[in-house]
């Protein structure tokens, strides 16, 4: 849920006096590949009518017309919410248990979706479960990972059961120093993805590795080359032919520091199947890649299944003769709900995106004609750079997930000419912004972001040649017609563009 909804749920439910209260809220399906989120996208508070408050709650069934009819309209799941006197994590009570047993085939024949049952503590903590149906008449509770809470803050709340808490040794003593256990504990049990696995998504990758995250997805298609060597993190010549998310998993376990450390590395375009649902199942992403479509398929994850997006860019450029640089600027953004998206900031324009989608970017005689400032044309990173914009990118994150003093920041931009980090930045997209109009779509907006990707089927194909002798490959349905590819994917791009 985002913070705002979190804000009048908790404003609602937590009362003065120490009496439960319920509500209803509403909610759109985010699938990943392995994670199934439930997006609140609206609530129904009870009139003075609605609801007796009397020691355990109960509703009428006037509020449970209301609600389900509203559902109805709007193609909703249903959540029903209540709450405790009590902090932390919520088990239910017998009472709990009837209630939402009454309500788990109702609401799956009415609205085809499960009932969710969420409860919150007296200290704000959620909790949450999907009541299953496992067989005709039988409803099984299948109880939440985590509730996750997105905005200018990431708040997590998990199930001990399901996210027992990790526990560190001495060679975490000295971060556990600066932020305590319980945040470590927190932060430890995210699961991150990096998306663009060059030179400031290694440096990421290894960040996290020491910040003590458990479980990453890196998701890249590209393989090593010589050109990369003076960027790639810990790369060295022998290197050359693999793929970089390979490398830097085979790298980072290497290090042994998490006994428990996951990597799931995926030689995928965010824009494939493949890549689009491991980023799903992420608490938070990093986006470290520089091509508009990718850009614009984080944009959108971001807002429409609410996973926090941190993005940069570097752009440099050097002398007309080439004698030295004239300028360079980075800058390091988190995008999401209840913050500015990254088309709002300039990061990639939907012309941008169409043009890369058009494929006239793999024409010599197109690129040639464009202007010098075309994003085409930016200069390349240099290690010194990507370092600087990595560090500036772990900030965010490290600023999101611990708000000291409950401050929080937006977009940030280095000038390297003047040594200035630049500040005043909006941080809200304009009124009629089409990615922030997907919050909270999840399944419904994910389904436009899929396109195929031949460059990325060409680089896993290679590999796969250089390795044994390909017969039949798993891609071999896979439509690798560029034309028809195009044609289609202009097609989805001018359904999005011109429908907002
Ligand atoms: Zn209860
Ligand atoms: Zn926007």
């Amino acid at each position: 849920m985002t913070e705002d909804i979190d804000l009048s749920l908790s404003n609602h439910l937590i009362r003065e006096d120490n009496q439960e209260d319920l509500c209803f809220a509403f909610y759109k399906l985010s699938t990943g590949k392995r994670r199934i989120t439930a997006l609140i996208n609206d609530i129904i508070f009870p009139e003075l009518d609605d609801r007796n408050i009397h020691g355990n709650v109960s509703f009428n069934p006037d509020y449970f017309d209301k609600v389900t009819s509203y559902a109805l309209k709007n193609k909703y799941g249903i959540i029903f919410i209540h709450s405790h006197p009590y902090p932390g994590w919520q088990s239910m009570s017998s009472d709990d248990v009837d209630a939402e047993t009454m309500l788990a085939p109702r609401v799956k024949a009415i609205t085809g979706l499960p009932v969710v049952g969420m409860t919150i503590g007296s200290d704000g903590t959620w909790s949450a479960r999907f009541w299953e149906k496992t067989a005709s008449k039988t409803y099984n509770i299948q109880w939440c990972e985590s509730v996750r809470v997105v905005g200018y803050g990431l708040k997590i709340h998990y199930n001990q059961n399901l996210k027992p808490k990790p526990k560190f040794g001495k060679e975490f003593s000295r971060t556990i120093s600066s932020w305590g256990t319980s945040k470590q504990e927190d932060i430890s049990r995210m699961k991150i993805g990096i998306v663009g696995m060059g030179s400031v998504g290694s440096i990421i990758a290894e960040a996290l590795l020491r910040t003590g995250i458990e479980d990453l997805v890196f998701i890249d298609f590209d393989t090593i080359e010589r050109k990369n060597l003076d960027r790639l993190l810990a790369a060295s010549e022998g290197d050359i032919g693999k793929f970089k998310v390979d490398f830097q998993k085979n790298r980072l376990h290497d290090v042994n520091l998490r006994k428990g450390l996951t990597i799931e590395a995926l030689p995928y375009s965010i824009t494939e199947k493949q890549g689009l649902e491991a980023a799903l199942d992420c608490d938070l992403l990093f986006s470290c890649v520089d091509m508009p479509l990718p850009r614009f398929t984080l944009d959108g994850i971001s807002y429409s299944n609410f996973i926090p997006v941190i993005d940069g860019g570097i752009d440099t450029n050097p002398n007309s003769d080439l004698s030295n640089i004239d300028q360079a600027r980075w800058k390091a953004h988190t995008v999401g709900p209840q913050r500015i998206c990254m088309q709002c900031l300039g990061q990639y324009t939907p012309s941008d995106v169409s043009l890369e989608q058009s494929g006239e970017l793999d024409n010599p005689t197109y690129i040639k004609g464009l202007p010098k400032d075309h994003f085409v044309n930016r200069g390349e990173n240099v290690f010194g750079f990507s370092l600087s914009l990595a560090g500036m990118e772990i900030q965010q994150f490290l600023s999101m997930v611990l708000q000291p003093k409950g401050i929080y920041y937006g977009p940030k931009e280095m000038d390297f000419n003047f040594g200035n980090i630049d500040f005043d930045f909006e941080n809200s997209c304009v009124k009629d912004c089409h990615i922030k109009s997907q919050t909270g779509q999840g399944d419904n907006f994910n389904k436009i972001l899929l396109f195929d990707h031949p460059s990325a089927e060409k680089s896993r194909n290679n590999l796969q040649r250089s390795i044994t002798p390909r017969t039949e490959s798993a891609n071999a349905d896979t439509n690798l017609d560029t034309e028809s590819f195009m044609k289609r994917a202009i097609r989805k791009l001018k359904n999005l563009f011109s429908d907002s």
